[in-house]
């Protein structure tokens, strides 16, 4: 049996907490494929190692390294080796290895910056491999590169090549069954048909720990961090949330791309191919068991499961009177936001009217054309026909068993308009499965907060 396992930065901070990490490889002899995020912070106003390199990278990009940096990040390294008494000279090639790097900018700097960024990962790699040699274990790194994670070419957002899944598989699988190797491998990266380093979107460890899950046919995937799971809304808004016990991976699917901070988005969908159940613990607390994720659960008599939040979106209102009678309405309107290069992220219509929203990140400037093109192409009586409102959220209560329950949708609106919160949009898959609501960014956290407590809140002690 294999278990792969995808620890995240905090995990990997310091000398202590990779010895915790390395403690949880050794308790269980079937996590044998063990993926490791770059060090991240020790402490609330710490940088993260990635960070670090980006700072570095983008300086020495400018024409002048960031020497103050180069000398933070060697030292992040060295604390960790000397807690473990690991000779200085360990680092000196593969520090030496990121100095060439750095120096040699190239023409495009997404292309320049990627070929830095995996450095993090692949130093704590090689550290935590020869900590666990120490320990007598048969432990080796295998790079990205070198075990076929082949990418497209988008740095910084890099897309794994469909024929890369045969290519992991033939060269780790043998290793697996012929040896009994711990293998470690550094997350978040891997390399394009041409050999240069690609970096997955940030957090993108969490999608390297699932590649390798599905092309390895693992058991199962476990995602190790510093929470006791998931839990059931953002614990900075609303005070010592329960962790969520069980999670289908549509649920998880729904609260990650929702904003709910726990797992790169993409996370699930290489586990689902082969229905790999995800079991996200923490590392610095083992007795716990954590949000386990898979395609089904038992029925627990919970309408709601989760709640999350996203800011940033802006919303375009158009109104046209007979447009539910228009054929083809929708397509042209949709058509005018692909010429102008708009992804959509929430459509809500009703017979007059629909509301779209689009995330504000990189596409305000294009919004104005788009709102030319609606007026022009006629799909609004005149310009007052379409209105634009930026700062917008998207608040999503999720869980199955809405589906069982009638009235949700009421109870979660009354419970708002009590807060005085003014819901703009409203929507709710066929699957019933979550509910959406868009509104004003300034009321956001308090729509999360009247939902959690609807459904979550504990009982106020009695006095006595
Ligand atoms: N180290 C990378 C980041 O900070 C990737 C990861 O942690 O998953 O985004």
């Amino acid at each position: 049996m294999v278990i792969v396992t995808k620890f995240g930065g905090t995990s990997l901070a310091n000398g202590r907490s990779l010895e915790q990490v390395v403690d949880i490889m050794l308790a269980n002899t079937d996590r044998r494929v063990n993926v490791l995020s770059a060090p991240g912070k020790r402490y609330k106003e710490d940088t993260k190692v990635t960070d670090l390199l980006v700072q570095i990278g983008i300086g020495a990009y400018d024409g002048k390294v960031p020497t103050q940096l180069v000398d933070e990040l060697t030292a992040r390294f060295s604390d960790i080796t000397s807690y473990f008494n690991i000779e200085g000279f360990f680092l000196e090639g593969l520090l030496g290895q990121l100095d060439a790097k750095i120096r040699k900018t190239s023409a495009d700097k997404d292309e320049y910056l990627d070929g830095i960024k995996p450095y993090g990962e692949i130093i704590i790699s090689e550290i935590a491999a020869e900590v666990l040699r120490r320990k007598d274990m048969d432990a080796q790194v295998y790079l990205p590169e070198d075990i076929g994670m082949v990418t497209n070419s988008s740095f910084g957002n890099a897309k794994l090549e469909e024929t890369s899944y045969e290519k992991i598989g033939s060269s780790l699988k043998p290793v697996l069954e012929e040896s009994n190797k711990v293998v470690i491998v550094p997350g978040f990266y891997g390399v394009d048909e041409q050999g240069r380093y690609t970096t997955f979107q940030r957090g993108g460890s969490d999608l390297t720990g699932a590649i390798l899950a599905n092309t390895l046919d693992a058991e199962l995937y476990e995602n190790w961090t510093d929470t006791n799971g998931i839990m059931r809304a953002d614990p900075r808004i609303v005070s010592n949330p329960d962790v969520i016990a069980r999670l289908t991976y549509k649920e998880a699917r729904e609260l990650a791309y929702s904003g709910a901070e726990i797992l790169h988005p993409d996370t699930l969908i290489p586990l689902i191919a082969k229905n790999i159940p995800l079991n996200v613990r923490n590392t610095f607390d083992q007795s716990k068991e954590g949000t386990y994720i898979a395609a089904t659960k038992k029925t627990n008599g919970n309408v709601v499961e989760g709640i999350a939040h996203q800011d940033g979106f802006t919303m375009m209102y158009i109104e046209k009177i007979g447009m539910n009678e228009e054929t083809g309405y929708l397509s042209k309107l949709m058509n005018i936001f692909s010429e102008e290069g708009v992804s959509i992220d929430q459509i809500t219509t009703s017979v007059d009217s629909v509301a779209i929203a689009v995330a504000s990140k990189g596409n305000n400037g294009r919004i104005g054309a788009v709102r030319e093109g609606i007026i022009r192409k006629g799909l609004v009586d005149n310009s007052n026909g379409v209105d634009v409102g930026y700062d917008r959220s998207m608040v999503c209560i999720v869980g199955e068993g809405m589906r069982y329950v009638p009235g949700v949708l009421q109870r979660l609106s009354s419970a708002l308009t009590s807060e005085k919160i003014n819901i703009e949009t409203v929507y709710q898959g066929p699957s019933e499965r979550n509910i959406i609501f868009g509104l004003d960014q300034k009321d956001a956290v308090r729509a999360v907060q009247a939902v959690y407590n609807l459904y979550f809140a504990k009982q106020p002690m009695q006095a006595k």
